[in-house]
């Protein structure tokens, strides 16, 4: 309803609410697969909070887990010190990553991963006696977060354009999403590879020798879950292999178990040499993000040449204890329940389900890996965005929570989820699209 308009005076909820005048959806509590909103009303979870509520909302070990944490060590500082909690934690974590990727950077999200993913590429190359390697190529469509580095390498225009003060020498890989074609569409389309090849023109045009790292996302979520065609992820490492250039995935969305496996890099068989992480890292309960870095290049950026950068990098809360123990507990809670692989298991219920909107009105293209999934709709002419809202308001009136990027439904549901919660929710979903203007 729109007759609360006092509530947003002094704080207002992001762009959903902002885009189409809508009061915001007071969210009252949650557990397992289910929110309540303030009138009481429960609504079925299809998109783990904003991609990050992997375990399912409010799971006892790990509340406990933070509540013991805040009673024994409420913060500790993570400059020339540590705690216990850190360490295991970062051992942890690489038992899970490809293999090479063995250090571990804490950060408080998935904007500051990126952040501190692009210096350490920068100082990597600096080390190495190799400063002229200063650019950092993203995508076009790619999303790295708000801040001044994500949004430079990130492709999307309108996130840029009013800052005047970007990155200089960045450039963008042209990522060619055309439903019609079906490259970056389906489950993982055997054609389309050859579009990694636009690197090599970025490669020819800037001297590859000045450039640093190529960032992409394996699956570009928040412009609207685009899949990369078979191979393409390969024929970007080759690339960048041939040039000396490093390769950082953004996983802050497909890491921890939403494609099949702990990350997509695995999911792909292709390891980059810096991995950006966050929100599945702590369950979505406590603000943590992560780098994982070869060791090399961590410790390039950690040390500084010859040793003398005392002090180049680093949060206040970076490993920070609650956020340690939130996560020490989450990665236990992924181990007990296999919620890591549950994805590959369900990812063939959630497809077919999925592609059984094709057909339906205004869909124009399904695409989905693991526990993520994309339906595609024709925008309204005059109101880009608005058709697909239009769903995502007509689910929740439903009880089922969706996310829309542009007029991509997207859905990426908890890792705990039941096929019968899978059915509900494209139910709901296939409800909203007939009744769709
Ligand atoms: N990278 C990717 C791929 C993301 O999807 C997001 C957030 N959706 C970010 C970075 C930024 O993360 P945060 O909002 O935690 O800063």
């Amino acid at each position: 309803s729109t007759d609360t308009p006092s509530l947003d005076a002094h704080w207002m909820p992001f762009t959903a609410n902002r885009q189409f005048k809508q009061a915001p959806r007071l969210l009252a509590r949650a557990e397992g697969m289910h929110y309540w909103t303030q009138e009481g009303r429960q609504v079925l979870d299809g998109v783990a909070g904003l991609w990050c509520v992997n375990a399912g909302h409010a799971r006892p070990r790990i509340v406990q887990a933070i509540a013991q944490q805040a009673s024994v060590l409420d913060y500790a500082p993570p400059f020339q010190m540590g705690h216990p909690q850190a360490f295991e934690l970062a051992e942890e974590l690489v038992k899970l990553t490809p293999p090479g990727l063995d250090k571990v950077f804490f950060t408080n999200s998935g904007s500051e991963s990126v952040e501190t993913a692009l210096k350490m590429a920068l100082a990597y190359h600096h080390v190495r006696g190799e400063g002229s390697r200063t650019r950092l190529i993203g995508r076009e469509r790619g999303y790295h977060g708000v801040n001044f580095g994500g949004i430079s390498v990130g492709g999307i225009v309108g996130n840029r354009k009013l800052f005047g003060t970007l990155l200089s020498g960045v450039d963008h890989i042209r990522h060619t999403h055309d439903p019609a074609r079906n490259a970056f569409s389906f489950g993982q389309p055997a054609h389309g590879a050859e579009l990694a090849d636009d690197l090599e023109r970025l490669c020819a045009l800037h001297d590859a020798s000045t450039i640093a790292a190529v960032i992409v996302e394996p699956v570009a979520g928040s412009t609207g879950v685009l899949l990369p065609p078979q191979g393409y992820l390969q024929r970007l490492r080759a690339i960048c292999d041939r040039h000396g250039i490093l390769l950082i995935f953004d996983e802050v969305i497909t890491g921890f178990g939403r494609t099949g496996q702990p990350f997509a890099a695995q999911t792909f068989g292709v390891t980059p040499d810096l991995m950006t992480v966050a929100k599945g890292l702590t369950n979505g309960c406590v603000p943590m993000g992560a780098v994982f870095a070869k060791s090399a290049i961590h410790d390039a950026f950690m040390r500084g040449p010859e040793q003398a950068i005392e002090f180049p990098h680093g949060y206040t809360y970076s490993a920070h204890p609650l956020a340690c123990a939130a996560a020490l507990a989450t990665l236990q809670t992924y181990a007990e329940e296999n919620l890591l692989t549950r994805a590959s298991a369900l990812h063939e219920h959630f497809g077919r389900a999925l592609h059984a909107l094709r057909g339906l009105p205004h869909v124009v293209d399904v695409r989905n890996i693991g526990l993520v999934g994309g339906v595609e709709l024709a925008p309204l002419p005059d109101a880009p965005g608005k058709r697909a809202f239009d769903v995502f308001l007509d689910c929740w009136e439903q009880g089922v929570l969706i996310r829309t990027t542009g007029d991509t439904v997207a859905l990426s549901p908890p890792l705990i989820i039941e096929k019968a919660h899978i059915d509900r929710i494209v139910d709901t979903l296939a409800g909203a699209l007939r009744r769709a203007a």
